[in-house]
């Protein structure tokens, strides 16, 4: 199996940007889908903002190295990735504040009417902000979703790519579908964006969130990103009505008056270091670009699919077996997926579990190798083989996971 891996390496186009990221020795790095690795870019770049721009030049870098700037000019960069105008896009707070923002936004567009319609099992981050504004929750199964529009769905909202079984919904129908009942749409890319194929505006798509520091690479806790399609700039209302969303910040004005188009989601001054980190992230996806990356990915995960049925058949794959139909990660099932995850990660080879007994494989297409997967299924067949996992040390539960 490792041989075919390097031979697929060694054709693979993709290979050359791995040494772009910086990869501690004798990792195997799957959790890409939660944290995605370090560029090696980042360093350089996050140290110059630190000691010229702060050290220097100080509060003149707001003009000179366009602080102010970075929120547009990064998420035009991202747009091309997600099928969005570069206007169409802002980076900025987390996915759960813009989360926050958008329902406040689709509420105001709709009135009179008032639910949220989203899934069980969603992002839990998602559902709390439903639950945390003034909308009324609505819950449906995934195959249960349009006969749950009615007169009453403010907006549709659901994750894309479902973080723990990387089911994908089909988004240009479920679209149509909430715009044939008068609903809005709102989909969150947390785990789509720079790993599959997002087309927001062909699917006419009208607002959209997603996540800075999964595929993209933009280092923990990166800024999000939010989308408002052009139709609907004029009505945007941003519930976070803060200064750096205002029409002219530094007018001092008492009176709100927003800024035009998704410039008025944002509320606070920019976090400029990790904007700069984002922003190393988001060139390097840029510049390979989606179609490579998804091309890899599907090739990457049907490698690691079909070698986890050959070499580990206890496991049970819970995640789509057609790849187009899948986000870049694959999961499986197993009664001690916890333990099982914990001896991987005490062997170098990083994935993650999700609750209850969910082991998860992400295949970050810019930087891992066909031999990464091949020395993963290898890990995970011998451990299963001796019972490695069965020990109390790995049983323990820590805080993130
Ligand atoms: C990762 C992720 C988030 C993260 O939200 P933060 O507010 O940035 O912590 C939200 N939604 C989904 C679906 C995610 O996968």
């Amino acid at each position: 199996m490792i041989d075919t891996a390097r031979a697929l390496d060694a054709g693979d186009p993709l290979a050359e940007f791995r040494g772009r990221f910086d990869l501690p020795e004798g990792v195997v790095y799957l959790d890409g889908n939660s944290l995605g690795a370090l560029p090696r870019a980042t360093r350089e770049r996050v140290s110059q903002v630190v000691d010229a721009e702060w050290g220097r030049d100080l509060i003149r870098s707001w003009n000179s190295a366009d602080w102010i700037g970075m929120p547009q000019r990064i998420g035009a960069k991202i747009a091309p990735l997600i099928g969005a105008q570069p206007h169409e896009v802002i980076a900025c707070d987390s996915v759960s504040v813009n989360l926050s923002k958008l329902i406040g936004a689709a509420l105001q567009m709709r009135p009179g009417r008032n639910v949220v319609l989203s899934e069980p099992g969603n992002f839990p981050t998602d559902l709390y902000m439903v639950q945390g504004s003034p909308a009324a929750q609505r819950l449906a199964a995934r195959d249960k979703i349009v006969d749950a529009l009615d007169d009453d769905v403010a907006l549709l909202m659901l994750t894309h790519v479902h973080y723990k079984t990387g089911e994908m919904f089909d988004m240009a129908a479920l679209t149509k579908a909430a715009h044939d009942a008068g609903a809005l749409v709102l989909w969150d890319l947390s785990h789509s964006g720079g790993a599959v194929p997002v087309d927001l505006n062909a699917c006419n798509a009208d607002l959209a969130v997603g996540c800075g520091y999964k595929y993209l690479n933009g280092g923990p806790g990166a800024p999000a990103y939010a989308f408002v399609a052009e139709r609907h700039h004029d009505a945007l209302h941003n519930p976070i009505s803060g200064w750096m969303g205002h029409a002219a910040p530094f007018a001092f004005s008492d009176e709100y008056e927003p800024a035009a188009g998704v410039s008025r989601l944002l509320a606070g001054t920019p976090p400029v270091l990790a904007m700069a980190a984002l922003e190393c992230g988001v060139d390097l996806m840029a510049e390979i670009g989606i179609e490579p990356l998804v091309a890899k990915s599907r090739a990457l995960s049907e490698f690691f699919r079909a070698a986890m049925a050959e070499h580990c058949p206890q496991l049970e794959c819970v995640s789509p077996a057609d790849a187009p139909m899948r986000g870049s990660q694959l999961s499986y099932r197993h009664k001690d997926a916890y333990a099982l995850c914990q001896v991987l990660i005490a062997r170098g080879v990083i994935g993650d579990f999700r609750d209850p007994d969910i082991l998860r494989f992400g295949f970050a297409p810019a930087y891992v190798s066909y031999e990464d997967a091949a020395k993963a299924v290898n890990a995970l067949a011998e451990i299963l083989e001796n019972d490695e996992w069965d020990a109390p040390q790995f049983k323990k539960r820590a805080a993130v996971t």
